[in-house]
């Protein structure tokens, strides 16, 4: 039997595990089973005993299961799912062969070491990153200590991709309020729904640098984040959408800065690969932990938005009423629990990693230890001034009205 451990490469196109796992059936005439494992994060806490993942962002990744499911139902598939993890799955029923995508961050990778040993033929892929290990211009040993000069190697590289076009299918009509930033589906047909939408609406990616930082709606950036996160959406096709989208406009600034941000995006995640454990370490990269302790009061406050800063407080209340914030807010959001209330990071970082629908260990944990000043940044400190930043983003107090009683 060949196996297909879906994790975050939840789709059926642009997906080496998924080509491969049909060539390998078809040539050796074995059956093709795919299958998830939760890996009982769903039932789980971290740090300070905040859940793994929150009600909303469990019903997410049902609700995209079941997507998988439907897809995979027209190849004669029945997804499976485990509660336990991935090796519990292999001892149960041992395959011959095995496919997956890799993944960065520490603890996904033990979970790939331990099952190397249970099954013959394994066969992983790199399907959530644009670069490979490989690729990664100067070699992942000499990753750039900062992300400018990591963006300059892979922009030289002139990346194009080649993949074959879609059939996409408009999005339905969302009945959410014009406040709701991400009133989207999970799955692939959503997730190349809103790509298309978005890349051909001249409010959207054409304006994508002058909007980025804005607060409300759904065209202000791209809000590609989730369906990235699940796999959904392959980054290298929303690079090579871009570019295509440049190449018909004569080039495109605009547009060109969606591909700036994805390199950020990438550029954690090679962060992340390299630093393994010590990414989640108080510390960071750094010698030293900064002096940051836990009241649980004033956190407590965080969370619920109550703090004495309203734009603060409208940050935290879209997060848990939606499981998204944009990434204006989200700076704020972090940098006052750590440097205005002097809370240790990662209480922080854990409780995004609950909310968040685009939660990706990467991005989430690099982004905060950059923050924290323990992470990539040449500067020792990135305090924003979110009294400054509301007058800047929200001076007519469109984002507060929204989300605060
Ligand atoms: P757009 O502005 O449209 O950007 C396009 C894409 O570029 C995004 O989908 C994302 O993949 C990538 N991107 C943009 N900015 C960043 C960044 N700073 N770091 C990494 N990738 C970026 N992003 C996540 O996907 N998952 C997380 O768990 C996450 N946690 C974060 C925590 C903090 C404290 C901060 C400050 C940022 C975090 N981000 C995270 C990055 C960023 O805020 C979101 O990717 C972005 O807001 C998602 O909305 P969008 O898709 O509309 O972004």
């Amino acid at each position: 039997m060949i196996a297909w451990w879906l994790r975050h490469d939840r789709r059926l196109s642009d997906n080496a595990c998924w080509e491969f796992a049909l060539k390998e059936a078809a040539k050796t005439g074995e059956e093709l089973r795919v299958f998830f494992a939760w890996n009982r994060l769903h039932l789980d806490t971290g740090i300070g005993g905040i859940p793994r993942m929150s009600a909303r962002r469990i019903e997410w990744t049902q609700k995209d299961l079941q997507t998988m499911r439907t897809e995979l139902k027209k190849h004669g598939i029945a997804l499976e799912e485990t509660e336990g993890s991935a090796l519990d799955w292999l001892r149960t029923n041992r395959p011959s062969a095995l496919t997956y995508s890799f993944a960065v961050a520490h603890e996904e990778r033990q979970d790939e070491a331990q099952l190397r040993p249970l099954v013959a033929r394994i066969h992983g892929f790199w399907t959530h990153s644009i670069l490979e290990p490989e690729a990664i211009p100067g070699g992942l040993s000499r990753l750039p200590e900062v992300f400018t000069p990591f963006r300059h190697k892979v922009e030289r590289e002139n990346l194009r991709f080649e993949l074959p076009p879609l059939q996409v299918e408009p999005l339905p009509e969302s009945p959410a309020s014009t406040s709701q930033a991400f009133p989207f589906e999970p799955g692939e047909a959503s997730a190349l729904a809103r790509l298309g939408a978005y890349l051909n609406n001249p409010e959207g990616a054409a304006a994508y640098k002058t909007r980025r930082n804005g607060l409300l709606g759904t065209e202000y950036s791209t809000k590609f984040s989730p369906w990235l996160a699940s796999g959904a959406l392959s980054p290298r096709r929303i690079w090579q959408a871009c570019l295509n989208l440049e190449d018909s406009l004569g080039g495109s600034p605009e547009v060109e800065w969606i591909r700036v941000e994805l390199l950020w995006r990438e550029y954690f995640q090679w962060v992340a690969y390299r630093a393994g454990s010590r990414l989640f370490h108080k510390k960071g990269f750094r010698e030293q932990a900064p002096r940051a302790g836990f009241n649980a009061r004033a956190f407590q406050r965080w969370v619920e938005g109550q703090t004495g800063d309203d734009f603060v407080n409208a940050g935290m209340r879209e997060l848990a009423e939606t499981g998204y914030s944009s990434n204006r807010a989200r700076q704020n959001l972090a940098s006052y629990l750590i440097h205005d209330l002097g809370i240790d990071w990662r209480y922080g970082a854990a409780y995004f990693e609950s909310q968040l629908l685009d939660y990706d260990p990467a991005s989430n944990w690099a982004n905060w230890a950059y923050l924290a000043g323990v992470g990539n940044d040449p500067r020792p400190v990135r305090r924003f001034n979110t009294v400054k930043q509301a007058q800047d983003y929200d001076a007519n107090r469109a984002f507060r009205q929204a989300w605060l009683p």
